[in-house]
């Protein structure tokens, strides 16, 4: 029995294991959140929040004007009643009411500029909130490949498993624990192949009963450089 040959079959389910796996732990996160939207309602948040200030500042202005045209009538009545006749009163009267007019020409400039400004914004946030159904769409779209992805990628292990415990079965205690062992020391990777004199983990070169070592498959082959095993097919 090729032992070197059986740990590379062993080598070569544990490592399509560990990719699955490590692609499951990729499309967990991915389906959890996702950048583009989370962008996407920041965005459109801060413009309603920007949106909430321009319109309160609108309302503002909107009230000092309405106070403003009362104060004016309430003055022009005043003026005109016939019930104040000191000279001073009724000129202080019209300077008031003159002052009131220009606030209230201005108050009207401020009002149009915020109107304006209004209408941007809102036009904004309509934009900024179609991009995020856009982006929610696109990442529904690919949440539901991911999730077709990942239960394919369950299936993969599952029957991988099964494979592992036969393959596992025919292979001598004590090979199968320097196995582990490997795999435990050397990032995963415990048998590397023998590919053109070489070393496929770490690419060092081996000399030709090195390699013939590694060909053998009675004993196993330990890379001198790396540590793993060599198997030479
Ligand atoms: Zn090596």
């Amino acid at each position: 029995m090729n032992v070197g040959f059986q740990l590379f079959q062993l080598q070569s389910i544990d490592s399509e294991f560990d990719r699955a796996q490590k692609r499951i732990g990729e499309i967990q996160s991915a389906i959890a959140a996702d950048k583009g939207v989370e962008l996407a309602k920041k965005r459109v948040e801060s413009m309603e929040a920007e949106l909430r200030k321009i319109k309160s500042d609108f309302e503002s202005i909107d009230y000092e004007t309405e106070q403003r045209k009362v104060k004016k009538t309430q003055s022009e009545a005043n003026l005109y009643s016939g019930r104040i006749q000191s000279p001073k009163e009724l000129q202080d009267l019209q300077a008031e009411i003159t002052s009131l007019t220009k606030m209230l020409v201005e108050l009207e400039r401020q009002s149009l500029e915020q109107l304006i400004k209004l209408e941007k914004a809102e036009e904004k946030t309509t934009a900024l909130k179609d991009e995020l159904k856009k982006v929610l769409t696109e990442f529904e779209t690919s949440k539901s490949r991911l999730i077709a992805e990942k239960n394919t990628l369950e299936n993969t292990l599952k029957n991988l498993s099964a494979k592992r415990s036969s393959q596992e079965s025919q292979i001598q205690e004590d090979k199968k624990s320097t196995y582990e062992h490997l795999r435990k020391m050397k990032n995963g990777l415990a048998v590397a192949q023998l590919q053109d004199n070489s070393c496929s983990a770490c690419g060092s070169s081996l000399t030709a009963s090195q390699c013939q070592q590694a060909r053998s498959g009675s004993q196993l082959f330990i890379c001198p450089s790396c540590g793993r095993i060599v198997y030479g097919s």
